[in-house]
């Protein structure tokens, strides 16, 4: 260590140790996986000239020539080793009451099985398969048997409509589909995916070859046209077992495709994010170890989230089972299946060490439950909790109200030290870009299982930039800002390895929707924030939520942040509406905490106020309110949860200009129509009772 490392923190030290010398620090990291074919160079830089716009732009590529299988080291691998007795997955059905437990040696055995099977129905390396299945273990066996061959998922979550799958299929192009009889939500109750499936081949101008389809018995596909390329699972697996058909792992490159994830898409046609393999098996391994704390089989993460996500593809499938811990999947909802007590019930049965799930998962359980009391009663009174070291957060911005609650509950219930982390990313990115890490010492002696004393947690904040992620934040014209400054937050080229390095065969629009922003100089995240003086990074919103009020910048989060504090409101979506004095005024639309929510959609004069002066004290007059709506159900989310404050802003702005009724463009991945209509109707409601200028109805604003 030199001497000016003395005194730094580990994970400072790992840090810049990583963007000092990237060779070195990856080629240790890349030790700790099973390469079929061990790379000579850790990354390859290079330039890519575009065929179209004739653009040449900086491009990298990790362990270029090593070969490798990610589903070998996820599964083979641990039974090799001897610890194929140890669970991989625990599946929790709340909404069937169904589960089930599968050993390393079990899964190898569906694996193996299930990948001759797919061999059979003329699968091979590079052919992409389209996975379309609701939370149960089928959908692991296929990710994982789809990579035995070497081929790419298209994990689509099991929720989509038929026209979003439609979209996906034409885009990826897939051999064959992989799907169930039916998805079941919360209470209620299964939903046929038949006539969904069909419905997008028919809309897809590309037509899959073969629909391989789990049967469940809650609902079951009915008839199963064989002449469509429609095919029975249970049936296929239990041929190839009666004929001992089983399928080795198939090495690829490293920088073949693993799998390709879809972005969120809340406007024009969804990104593929590709995924390389050899990149996102050595940079998943090290982040499981390093930033999650886990090492091994004692470890038992619930990662509540969907396959369909980012997220669910690394923490519920690849990191767990690369490290040889045990992963919990859940089908069901954190709230409602039965009650606000899932989550905690899981972490009691299964003795989970490490809890990963939204913020909105949280808020939604804080609505039920405001007191905790399945927290603190139920489960964690009698020390049921005690596994329970680390709650992680992602997904979108996690406000500082809730952080310091579940800190509070992990301090008094979990573990000694247990702590909350929110962690920022990205499906571009693979795995957290940022955070506190729980074992950072792996980051210089990976085989050590010690968990360190982390880094401080600053609520409101999402940690500090983790190994290979060269973190920035600039003005819009591309320089780097002081500290503490908001701005853009941009990425150094080249990104850590789990990163995506190009679009499924769009190199084009992986410039253009990435590079080209800030002329190939940074990467573009599309996230607004600032990096404090301890370097700690803040998410505040997307840019484009980001408000210019009398030529102030405020972030959509930041006066969320500040509105929430109101212990009153349990929830806020603010947006910038046009103001002819400032340019933009911010408008909010609320959720309060009582479970009785007035009729009004106006809220009370007292409420506005104090509000308005929570905004004062924490933010400045300058950014007070221009308005605030208040109802039930009034804020509209993706099926991932994130706030689709677009919606919301168009809603505003039609009612500005007596269009109320005028249609939004409401993006195919929203969970819930209905809240559009209940916004609409708010909105409707708020302009005729406060009229259609904004100035009367800022009126309050001005004597504040
Ligand atoms: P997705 O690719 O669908 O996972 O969405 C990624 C986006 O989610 C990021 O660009 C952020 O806008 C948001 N996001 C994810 N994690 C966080 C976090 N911890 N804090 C704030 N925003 C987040």
């Amino acid at each position: 260590m030199p001497p000016s490392d003395r005194g730094k923190h580990v994970q400072d030290r790992v840090y810049e140790a990583s963007i000092a010398d990237p060779e070195s620090f990856w080629r240790q990291q890349a030790a700790h996986v099973h390469w079929h074919k061990q790379p000579s160079q850790v990354i390859r830089k290079g330039k890519k000239t575009l065929a179209k716009s004739r653009v040449t732009h900086d491009s990298w590529s990790w362990f270029p020539d090593g070969e490798i299988s990610t589903t070998y080291n996820c599964v083979d691998r641990h039974v090799h080793n001897g610890n194929g007795d140890n669970v991989a997955i625990y599946w929790d059905s709340a909404v069937t009451g169904v589960k089930e437990k599968y050993t390393y040696k079990q899964l190898f055995n569906e694996v193996e099985t299930l990948a001759g099977v797919l061999r059979e129905e003329g699968v091979k390396k590079g052919d992409v398969v389209l996975i379309y299945m609701p939370m149960i273990p089928a959908a692991l066996f296929a990710m994982l048997a789809i990579a035995r061959l070497g081929a790419i998922h298209a994990v689509v979550f099991g929720g989509f409509s038929a026209a979003a799958l439609a979209q996906r299929m034409e885009a990826s192009r897939p051999r064959a589909i992989m799907t169930a009889s039916c998805g079941i939500e919360g209470s209620k109750g299964p939903t046929a995916y038949k006539h969904l499936i069909e419905d997008a081949i028919e809309k897809s101008k590309f037509k899959p070859g073969k629909t391989i389809i789990w049967q469940r018995d809650e609902l079951r596909w009915d008839p199963v046209l064989k002449e469509n390329g429609q095919r029975n699972w249970q049936r296929l697996v239990k041929s190839a077992r009666n004929r001992g058909l089983r399928a080795d792992a198939v090495p690829v490159q490293s920088n073949d495709g693993l799998y390709i994830i879809y972005t969120s898409g809340t406007t024009g046609t969804p990104k593929g994010v590709l995924r390389t393999a050899g990149g996102h098996a050595v940079g998943l391994n090290f982040s499981i170890k390093y930033l999650f704390g886990i090492h091994g089989p004692s470890d038992v993460m619930f990662t509540a989230s969907d396959v369909g996500w980012v997220v669910g593809h690394s923490y519920i499938l690849y990191a767990p089972l690369l490290a040889g811990a045990t992963t919990v999947l859940f089908e069901g909802k954190p709230v409602g299946c039965p009650d606000a007590g899932t989550f905690w019930r899981i972490i009691n049965e299964y003795k989970v060490t490490t809890l990963f799930t939204a913020p909105t998962a949280l808020r939604a359980i804080r609505r039920e439950d405001p007191n905790n009391d399945f927290f603190r009663k139920t489960y964690g009174g009698n020390g049921g909790l005690k596994s329970l070291r680390a709650l992680f957060l992602a997904g979108e911005r996690s406000e500082p109200s809730i952080v310091q609650m579940y800190q509070k509950l992990l301090r008094e219930f979990c573990a000694e030290g247990a702590t909350v982390v929110d962690n920022w990313w990205s499906s571009e990115s693979g795995s957290p870009i940022s955070g506190i890490a729980l074992s950072a010492s792996a980051g210089e002696d990976f085989t050590s299982a010690h968990r360190d004393k982390a880094l401080t947690t600053k609520p409101g904040s999402a940690g500090k930039a983790m190994p290979g992620f060269d973190v920035r934040v600039v003005d819009d014209e591309g320089n780097e800002v002081k500290r503490g400054e908001m701005g853009n937050i941009v990425l150094a080229v080249p990104l850590a390895p789990t990163a995506f390095t190009t679009l499924w065969e769009d190199d084009e629009r992986f410039y253009k929707g990435y590079l080209k922003r800030f002329n190939g100089r940074w990467l573009d995240t599309g996230d607004a924030g600032f990096i404090d003086e301890d370097g700690y990074i803040s998410i505040m919103s997307r840019a484009d939520d980001v408000i210019n009020v009398a030529a102030h910048r405020f972030s959509t989060g930041q006066i969320e942040q500040a509105i929430t504090t109101h212990t009153g409101i349990a929830e806020a979506a603010v947006i910038g509406i046009p103001d002819e004095l400032k340019g933009h005024l911010p408008f909010a639309f609320v959720t309060l905490s009582s479970q009785e929510h007035p009729e009004s959609a106006v809220p009370s004069e007292k409420l506005v106020k104090e509000v308005q002066m929570l905004i004062r004290e924490q933010i400045g007059a300058v950014a007070s309110l221009g308005g605030m709506i208040q109802g039930k159900g009034i804020i509209p989310k993706t099926r991932s949860g994130k706030t689709l404050r677009r919606v919301l802003r168009e809603l505003t702005e039609n009612a500005t200009h007596g269009a109320m009724d005028k249609e939004v463009a409401v993006p195919s991945t929203i969970e819930d129509r209905e809240a559009v209509d209940i916004a609409r109707g708010k909105v409707k409601e708020y302009f005729e009772k406060k009229g259609k200028d904004l100035h009367k109805a800022t009126e309050s604003r001005a004597k504040l």
